[in-house]
């Protein structure tokens, strides 16, 4: 039988656990407990070789020669945007060794990394740290891991937890629930210390290597409410050892009289001065470490930097305990701060909050564990024993309780989650699982869901702190009763600014509207956003008039479709900027709809894998749609033009101009699909050219197109005109050439007039929605 495992996917360090009948962490192949979440490659001579990664300790030994293609800490990039301001101080701090960029393939709204010049996106380096835990898993385990609970930071949003469920998937791993980490944290306490019916109130504090994270949970018979999140997802232990650099560094200067010592390091041969950085980078750590148990530290970088005359330049450097405190204060100050925050920021008071829990490694830091003592009380601040392996355990704890069979401890046969007694031993299993602390786990919706209506009013379509899983339907209407197309945009409002999460676009064809009435006026479309309990979102909208024209399908999320809907946009942007005619607009959105079709199609909803060929055709499809609006060209129009002179007049046209112009319209319809933008002019120049020789069925068409136009305006005068082709198609039909030669030339001056001022008419594309 396959196994479930729990697994904390830590920004440094990551960590496997399982539970049978008591929790057990995995160990990894190298005999660690603690995975570094650190991945590279390997440069491999054979030419066109695919990379061999490397994860974990050998791959942050390895950071130490070669930081630029080295990648920790990708957590803090997953389902990131490139713009995000945070990314963009730590890129200007120079605070990530390795190369960051807009990934190729998607939008400014994604990020990717850059290994030996080749492009990753965050979600396949953390796939590589999953897959490595995976494998050692099944090693230890002797057995196939097949699913797995993995935890997220509480703030993680919709996209950041997209990003790891994408990156389980390319490991192989069905995950069972992406469980927020304070969660897990207050579950791996809960088995030791929280047995207790009475509803407790705890703070989860977990101080790691590159975040700071802070929730109160509410802990009642077994089910964990969310209260609120908060901390700091920037500061961590790398902040604190990029300190005791510091304090190393300037001791060193002093001892030696250098003024720069930053200028005199850069000086030195990039393969020393990678090796120095990596040594008083690992040096910092194991002094930081050292001072948990003793007073003294000492931190040594030998022989590495040379003064001009080649002398050495030894860092050799004595910390104390009190200097370490003394340095880090300005850091514990502020953890203070964000811990007051959050519970102001719930509305609590400190004495509200019945336990503080410290997990995290940098938990074990003392004079933080007496900061925290201080200000909650010390009998109320509870230190894990294994504060870097809590989350990882609690994970594990609650991907056996969502396993569907678990082991009866008694006997150990396989019974089902649900059984309330062992059917081969009797063991009472629903006490067992009370017991152990987890029933249930309520989440609720950590932002406020809008969406982007008519003149970007915002309408409130899910509010914060609804539990999950949630869903809300609402009615909207389209704006203009000609909109063929929808583009639905949804954003979360975080500290007072907009941060898009998603769009969506719907074409609408009409022909799909049976009711005539319905078809000429404004439609209305239903739109429905679910949160699930993972709080990914999906959306439905369908549209009220025809049923059959719908989408249900998860947010776009900075990839390639996105970047493809991007340009959409732009293109009609631009459009609307330009007092196009109403033909080339009608062009246009025809265009725009089958762009949709087609960038509906560009991920794989199985494997989120990019369909390259579409992707490139609709590429070309844009510029094409581009090219032919400025150059004023021939387009749908011209095809919509000769359809209804088939449909109308195809019984007075010549048989061969019939084949003829059916022959040009299937040409167009392979030049759209497949054809450069020349093949398309010349595709529809041909048919203009057999258009402009039917005679007397353009001079119909024109009667019959200015009598289309008038009704929309004055049915009379429509009615007019459409008399006058009747009349015209009579007389013809008797042979009666005289006649229709003066009807047409009666009604001929008024229906050129109609013409030229519809000619003249320029349009928008509509793309907007209104309550
Ligand atoms: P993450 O959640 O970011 O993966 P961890 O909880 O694994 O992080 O903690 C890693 C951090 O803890 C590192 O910065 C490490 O230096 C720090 N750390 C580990 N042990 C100690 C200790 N005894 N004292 C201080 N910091 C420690
Ligand atoms: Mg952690």
């Amino acid at each position: 039988m396959s196994k479930s495992i729990g697994i904390d996917l830590g920004t440094t360090n990551s960590v496997a656990a399982i539970k049978m009948v008591d929790t057990e962490i995995l160990k990894n192949h190298e005999g660690d407990f603690l995975t570094p979440s650190c991945v590279t490659t390997k440069k491999r001579k054979v030419p066109f070789a695919r990379p061999v990664f490397i994860v974990g300790k050998d791959a942050l030994e390895w950071q130490k020669q070669n930081p630029e293609n080295t990648i920790t800490a990708i957590k803090r990039l997953m389902g990131r945007s490139f713009q995000n301001s945070e990314l963009q101080k730590l890129l200007a701090a120079k605070r990530l060794s390795y190369v960051v960029q807009p990934h190729s393939a998607g939008t400014i709204n994604s990020v990717a990394v850059i290994i030996e010049g080749k492009e990753y996106s965050p979600e396949e380096i953390s796939s590589k740290i999953l897959d490595k835990i995976r494998t050692d898993a099944e090693k230890v385990l002797n057995d196939k891991v097949e699913y797995a609970v993995i935890t997220v930071p509480a703030y993680f949003n919709d996209k950041q937890k997209h990003a790891t469920r994408t990156a389980a998937l390319l490991a192989g791993l069905k995950i069972r629930r992406l469980v927020s980490e304070p969660t897990a944290a207050a579950i791996s306490f809960g088995v030791e210390n929280i047995k207790d019916e009475d509803a407790k109130t705890v703070l989860i504090f977990d101080f790691g290597g590159g975040t700071f994270d802070l929730s109160v949970l509410i802990i009642s018979g077994g089910q964990f409410l969310e209260q609120g999140k908060g901390g700091d997802m920037w500061l961590g232990g790398e902040d604190i050892d990029r300190y005791i650099m510091e304090y190393a560094l300037l001791e060193t200067a002093r001892e030696f009289d250098i003024n720069d010592m930053s200028g005199f390091i850069d000086g030195q041969d990039t393969l020393i001065k990678n090796r120095f950085w990596g040594e008083l980078k690992a040096g910092a750590e194991k002094a930081k470490i050292q001072l948990e148990t003793e007073d003294e530290a000492y931190l040594e970088v030998l022989g590495l930097l040379k003064d001009e005359d080649g002398d050495s330049i030894d860092l050799d450097v004595t910390l104390t305990r009190e200097t370490f405190d003394e340095l880090i204060k300005p850091i514990v100050d502020s953890i203070i701060k964000l811990t007051q925050n959050i519970i102001s920021d719930i509305n609590f008071t400190k004495d509200l909050i019945d336990n503080v829990l410290l997990v995290g490694g940098s938990s074990k830091i003392p004079c933080i564990i007496k900061a925290m003592e201080n200000e909650f009380g010390k009998e109320k601040v509870l230190s894990h024993p294994r504060p870097m392996l809590a989350i990882a355990e609690g994970a594990a704890i609650l991907s056996h309780r969502l396993a569907e069979s678990i082991e009866c401890p008694k006997c150990g046969n396989m019974a089902a989650q649900t059984d309330q007694k062992c059917s081969s031993c009797g063991f009472d299993l629903e006490k067992y699982i009370i017991e152990e602390g987890v029933l249930d786990i309520v989440y609720s919706a950590a932002h406020d869901y809008y969406i982007c209506l008519e003149n970007n009013d915002r309408h409130l379509f899910i509010e914060k702190n609804t539990p999950l899983p949630c869903s809300a339907t609402e009615q909207f209407k389209l704006i203009h009763k000609d909109q063929k197309l929808l583009h639905m945009k949804f954003f979360n409002i975080v500290n007072d600014q907009e941060e898009s999460i998603g769009d969506l676009w719907l074409g609408i064809d009409k022909n799909q509207i049976e009711d005539q009435k319905q078809k000429n006026d404004q439609l209305n479309v239903t739109i429905t956003l679910n949160i699930d309990e993972n709080n990914l979102i999906s959306v439905e909208a369908v549209l009220k008039e025809a049923p059959d024209i719908k989408l249900s399908k998860t947010l776009s999320r900075g990839k390639a479709d996105e970047k493809l809907f991007v340009s959409l946009e732009e293109m009609i942007n631009e459009a609307n900027k330009k007092n196009y005619t109403k033909f080339l607009i009608i062009d246009l959105t025809y265009r725009a709809l089958s762009a949709i079709k087609d960038i509906q199609q560009v991920i794989s909803p199985e494997t989120e894998e990019i369909n390259k060929d579409i992707y490139e055709k609709v590429v070309i499809k844009l510029e094409k749609a581009k090219k032919i609006a400025a150059e004023n060209q021939k387009g749908k129009t011209t095809v919509f033009y000769a359809e209804n002179v088939l449909e109308s007049y195809g019984k007075i046209l010549p048989p061969k101009n019939k084949s003829k112009i059916e022959q040009c319209i299937k040409n167009i319809e392979k030049a759209e699909d497949v054809g450069s933008y020349e093949e398309n002019v010349k595709a529809y120049d041909s048919l203009s050219n057999i258009l402009n020789d039917l005679g007397i069925v353009n001079l119909l068409m024109s009667i019959e197109n200015a009598g289309t136009y008038s009704m929309q305006t004055d049915p009379s005068k429509g009615h007019k005109f459409y008399k006058y082709v009747d009349d015209i198609m009579f007389a013809l039909a008797e042979n009666n050439e005289k006649k229709a030669t003066e009807l047409i030339a009666e009604i001929m001056p008024e229906t050129n007039a109609m013409l030229q001022s519809i000619r003249k008419e320029t349009g928008v594309i509509h793309t907007d929605l209104k309550r």
